[in-house]
């Protein structure tokens, strides 16, 4: 019951807009239901597990003595958000707020590479993050890592299968240097999800994500949870087929989205597949996604063609998951939110000729306003929520 009283009281600290007026302890009792003495017991321990600060106001003009103000703290616990990609590897630390204050982002081609070399040089990158969170008073309490691949539900601690990085079967703390830093393992597409949830101005209840990487990631949030499945699988949209006789995918089945929808598909019908991860020539790197917006928006016509069947291809897989889940929304992002001005046309399109049987309005789809920031930040904003929902997890100071 403290526990929860706890979650409560820094929640309602939390909710407070910190630009208005200051927040009294007896502003959260009448707030919350509690009496002020409860609230005051409550306020303390907070204050004591280093999740609240309580500041000395000016005098407010109609008492005319000086209040204390309330707030979530911007120093002390924070949470590690950790991402491997195929081609980058990243880190963001948000404080108790939820706000990122640390950034990292690097340059790497980890296809294909042994995973242990790609897991040393991530802890490399997140001790550097963790350092400099330190500078600014930060206190790294949980780490979570974001994989371009299947993570079974359980506290396995392991990553299954990630294609795109050529894993199988990989324990994340078998080839971690720290044994008091392993990160906890999650698929991109649900942190990138569950970011969306937490941040989004007015994030839907029941929705799904979806998103490109080098793979295509989907992920369904139901009822304000995310839905993992029974095993941990839910939301491989990308080998949902959408031509039953086109072109083999690499999973053995064939016409699969990803073979329409995914960046190399894109970018081979744009007749830039040169560009791709791992193409062969070195000279051709840079960014992709910018190369493909920069071409539409400059018209190239082979770029227009190869968007638009993607998103009519997408638009088909989605109208399958509007009519089984009955969402609010969809949201596409990752890079697809890059490319929203020439995805979101064909894929409206096609909802519109498909989902018929339940009331449908194109703006029920929209880019998400995080694109490719939304796993590291879901990632570190994970622990944040853990502490947010039970503040005993933080130590007494
Ligand atoms: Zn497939």
């Amino acid at each position: 019951m403290r526990r929860r009283n706890l979650s409560v009281v820094l929640g309602a600290v939390s909710a407070h807009d910190p630009l208005a007026r200051p927040l009294s302890r007896a502003d959260v009792a009448g707030r919350v239901g509690l009496t002020r003495a409860a609230v005051s017991s409550l306020v303390d321990e907070l204050i004591g597990r280093g999740a609240l600060t309580e500041a000395e106001t000016a005098p407010d003009g109609r008492v005319g003595r000086p209040g204390r103000a309330l707030s979530v703290r911007d120093r002390g616990p924070a949470g590690l958000g950790l991402e491997i990609g195929v081609t980058h590897l990243g880190a963001c630390v948000v404080d108790l707020r939820g706000e990122p204050r640390v950034w990292r982002r690097v340059d790497r081609a980890n296809a294909g590479r042994p995973a242990g070399q790609v897991l040393a040089e991530t802890a490399a990158l997140a001790a550097e993050a963790e350092a400099e969170a330190r500078d600014l008073g930060l206190r790294v309490e949980g780490r979570v890592l974001a994989v371009p691949g299947v993570v079974p539900n359980g506290p396995a601690g392991r990553v299954e299968r990630a294609p795109n990085l050529g894993w199988h079967t990989v324990g994340i703390a078998d080839h971690w240097p720290d044994p008091c830093t392993v990160p906890e393992p999650e698929n991109e597409a649900n942190l990138g999800a569950l970011a969306e949830y937490w941040n989004a101005e007015q994030a839907e209840q029941t929705f799904v994500h979806v998103s490109a990487d080098a793979g295509i990631g989907a992920a369904l949030v139901i009822d304000g949870r995310l839905f993992r499945g029974a095993r941990g699988f839910a939301g491989e949209l990308g080998h949902v087929p959408v031509h039953p006789d086109g072109v083999r995918c690499a999973c053995g089945a064939r016409g699969c989205l990803e073979q329409y929808a995914g960046q190399a598909a894109v970018l081979r019908e744009a007749g830039l597949a040169q560009h791709g991860p791992g193409a062969a020539g070195p000279a051709e790197a840079g960014d992709p996604v910018a190369l493909l917006a920069d071409r539409a928006a400059a018209g190239h016509a082979p770029t227009l063609a190869a968007l638009d069947r993607a998103g009519r291809a997408l638009g088909l897989a989605l109208a399958s998951a509007v009519d089984l889940i009955d969402p609010d929304g969809l949201v596409l992002g990752g890079t697809y939110a890059e490319l929203a001005e020439w995805l979101l046309p064909p894929v409206r399109a096609e909802l519109g000729e498909r989902v018929t049987v339940r009331p449908w309005a194109p703006e029920a789809l929209r880019p998400s306003a995080l694109g490719r920031r939304g796993p590291v930040l879901g990632a570190a904003q994970t622990t944040v929520r853990r502490i947010m929902a039970d503040p005993t997890l933080l130590p007494v100071g």
